[in-house]
Order: structure tokens, then sequence, then C-alpha cells
């Protein structure tokens, strides 16, 4: 039977391995880097934590005889799908990135766009501010060269350990929010700016719209450069490719 892995630690990849469950003709296994405490439930087979490097997951596709690897991790995880791009060419196994197109601003937006990081650091400027850094936990770090701000903080497990910031206000909660929430939450702390990645979606796209809503400045952190494979940006695209377009088709047609 082909074997599929998934690449995951995003909604699109929870959802496709959904789709494709029932499916008799496929065995899938949807991999987690093991970040969050209590992951979300997966309908297919699970594995957690990193590979070794490219040269891990080139052994583990060859070892698990895997046939092809979508890599369905969130936009900013850069260094996981260079790791696909590089172990699926050195295992000529195919390979599709599944990533959801950007935000675009619309007429109401006040986004300030940055290359990274670092740029946001220096974009909320010397002035103190309220900010809601709505950002991973691994993204938080450089903000602690802004100390002159007041932050929010929003995050799924606690903040461990605690940014070397006097003024923080840690809060822990899990998504989807609602518009409403979010305005609620820029309003109850005052905020003045939000700090967002560029990842797209509707999951995580409460907080820009609130902050349109109130006329709140957004600090946008563009997305970090994607290896040149082939992409689609929606699930059913992933399986019209799996099915259609080149992977099990090439599997089946080996006899697999
Ligand atoms: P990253 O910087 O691109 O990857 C760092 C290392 O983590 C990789 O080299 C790999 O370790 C391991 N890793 C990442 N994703 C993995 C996966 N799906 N399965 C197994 N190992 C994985 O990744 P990140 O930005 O820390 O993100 C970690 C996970 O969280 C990803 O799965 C991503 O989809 C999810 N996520 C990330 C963000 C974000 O903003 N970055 C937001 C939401 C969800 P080895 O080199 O040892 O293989």
């Amino acid at each position: 039977m082909p074997r599929l892995l998934i690449l995951g630690g995003t909604g699109e990849a929870r959802e496709l391995g959904e789709r494709l469950a029932a499916r008799a003709d496929l065995a899938i296994t949807i991999s987690l880097a093991g970040r969050t405490a209590r992951p979300a439930a997966q309908a297919v087979a699970v594995r957690v934590g990193g590979f070794g490097g490219a040269a891990g997951l080139a052994d583990y596709l060859r070892t698990q005889r895997i046939d092809a690897l979508i890599d369905a991790t969130h936009p900013f995880a850069a260094t996981m799908s260079a790791h696909a791009a590089a172990a699926a060419a050195a295992t000529s196994i195919a390979l599709l990135a599944l990533r959801r197109p950007p935000w675009r601003p619309v007429d109401g937006d006040r986004w300030l766009n940055v290359a990274d990081r670092d740029a946001a650091v220096a974009a909320t400027g010397n002035t103190p501010r309220r900010i809601f850094l709505a950002l991973g936990r691994q993204d938080l770090g450089p903000f602690e060269q802004a100390p002159q701000h007041t932050y929010l903080v929003r995050s799924v497990d606690p903040v461990v350990p605690p940014l070397r910031l006097e003024r923080v206000t840690y809060v822990c909660a899990r998504g989807p929010f609602s518009e409403a929430d979010d305005q609620a939450l820029l309003n109850a702390y005052c905020i003045d700016a939000v700090v967002a990645k560029n990842s797209g979606g509707p999951a995580t796209y409460s907080k820009i719209a609130a902050a349109r809503h109130l006329g709140r400045e957004v600090i946008m952190i563009a997305r970090p450069a994607a290896p040149a494979v082939p992409t689609v940006e929606t699930v059913a695209e992933a399986i019209t490719w799996l099915d259609h377009d080149h992977a099990l088709t090439a599997a089946k047609d080996r006899g697999v």
C-alpha cells in the first residue's frame, strides 16, 4: 500500500489527515515537532519529534518506505520546509508543499510590513506603547531588546522561562478566537499595536480583523522564503496531487 508522510503542526495537516483517514488504499502518518504539551487529536497515525536534520528525514523516508511527502508545516517553519526539500531531492520521493496564501491588507488596515522579528522590534519605536505580541513562544525573545513597552502575550502553553521584561501580562488560551473576543482583548488591555506573523488562513485572523475595526496598528512580519518545490494552497488541491498528478499513481505503477 502506498505510504504518505505529512509534515504537520497546522490545521491544514490535520484536515488533510481527516479527509484521507478513511482511505483503504493509503497508509498515512502525520509528523509533529512535539512543541505543544497537548497537541490537537489527529485522525491518522502520529509520530512526534525531530528527524535529526535533512539527513535524518531522508533516512526516515527510506526506512519507512514512504512514497509521497506533503510538507503541510506552518509557513514560518522554514527549517523544516528546507529539510523536506533536501530530503525529497536526496531520496527522489515526490514532495508537495501545502501552504495557505498570506493575508493581504484591505481597506481600513493599518499595517506596517517588516521583514523579520528583529525588524518588528525596531518598528515598535522608542516611545512606550502597549503592544500585543500575537506570536509563538519561540518568537518572543527579541522583544527583550525593547523593555520600554508594556506587553500582552497570549500562548497555548505558559511562557517558561518568562521574558526578561518588567511589564508583561501573560494570557494562556487556545484558539480559535472570534473577532469579538479579540476586540474585547485589545480594548481590555488598551493595546496600541499588534505584532503578528503573516500566517494566512482564517484560524488566527481574528486579531487582524479586530485591530482593523478598532483602528490599531499591526506590525506584520513577512514570511521567510520557501523552497522552490511544487506548492498548492488548499487541502483539496493536495488530494488532487496525490491521486492524479503524481505521487500515488507513480507508486501504484511501481506495484506498491
Ligand atoms: P522549524 O524551525 O522549521 O523546525 C525546527 C526543527 O523542528 C526542524 O529542523 C525539525 O527537527 C523539527 N520539526 C519541525 N516541524 C516538524 C514536524 N512537523 N515533524 C517533525 N519535526 C519537526 O519549525 P518551527 O517553526 O519551530 O515549528 C515547529 C512546528 O510547529 C512545525 O511543525 C510547524 O508546522 C508548527 N507551527 C509553527 C508555527 C510557527 O510560527 N513557526 C506556528 C504554528 C505551528 P529536525 O531537524 O531534528 O528534524
